[in-house]
């Protein structure tokens, strides 16, 4: 049976991708609490799963899609490329340099909120070293203080 599939989508639906949510293409899914994506979300984490980008699909508004680059924040000294809808602002994803051939896709995006709490739920959280201290973290999830995500 070929692995189940999801779409996201930005704030304005302008940009819509399509994923598997198991089996192998599906790496991984975490939180992280690092201080860059307190500022790319305007929140205090980020809730994260890595897709192979062989497959990712681009279903809608692939030519909407900013980019964002930047490697000076970065612990791990890899460029960080942020993939923006022009239009409404939503990160769609990010894909590092240390990371090739992935996408890091955001939950928050996915459609279908019932994947929330189950597949997509977090495995892991990383960088619980900079958690805010009024956050108790993701119950049940491995916990690590730096960004190992292997
Ligand atoms: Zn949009
Ligand atoms: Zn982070």
């Amino acid at each position: 049976m070929a692995p189940e599939r999801a779409t996201a989508s930005c704030f304005c639906g302008g940009v819509q991708l399509e994923f598997p949510v198991e089996g192998e293409d599906m790496v991984n899914s975490f939180v992280c609490n690092c201080t860059d994506c307190r500022k790319i979300t305007a929140s205090m984490f980020a809730s994260n799963f890595i897709v192979k980008d062989s497959a990712l699909k681009h279903l809608t508004g692939q030519e909407k899609l900013t980019e964002y680059s930047q490697s000076k924040t970065i612990a791990s000294g890899n460029t960080m490329t942020n993939f923006f809808c022009s239009t409404c602002g939503t990160l769609l994803y990010r894909r590092s340099s240390g990371f090739p051939g992935m996408s890091i896709t955001r939950i928050g995006t996915v459609d279908d909120h019932k994947l929330h709490e189950t597949k997509l739920k977090p495995k892991l959280e990383v960088f619980t070293k900079d958690r805010v201290s009024w956050w108790p973290g993701v119950q049940g999830a491995e916990q690590r203080e730096d960004g190992d995500l292997s």
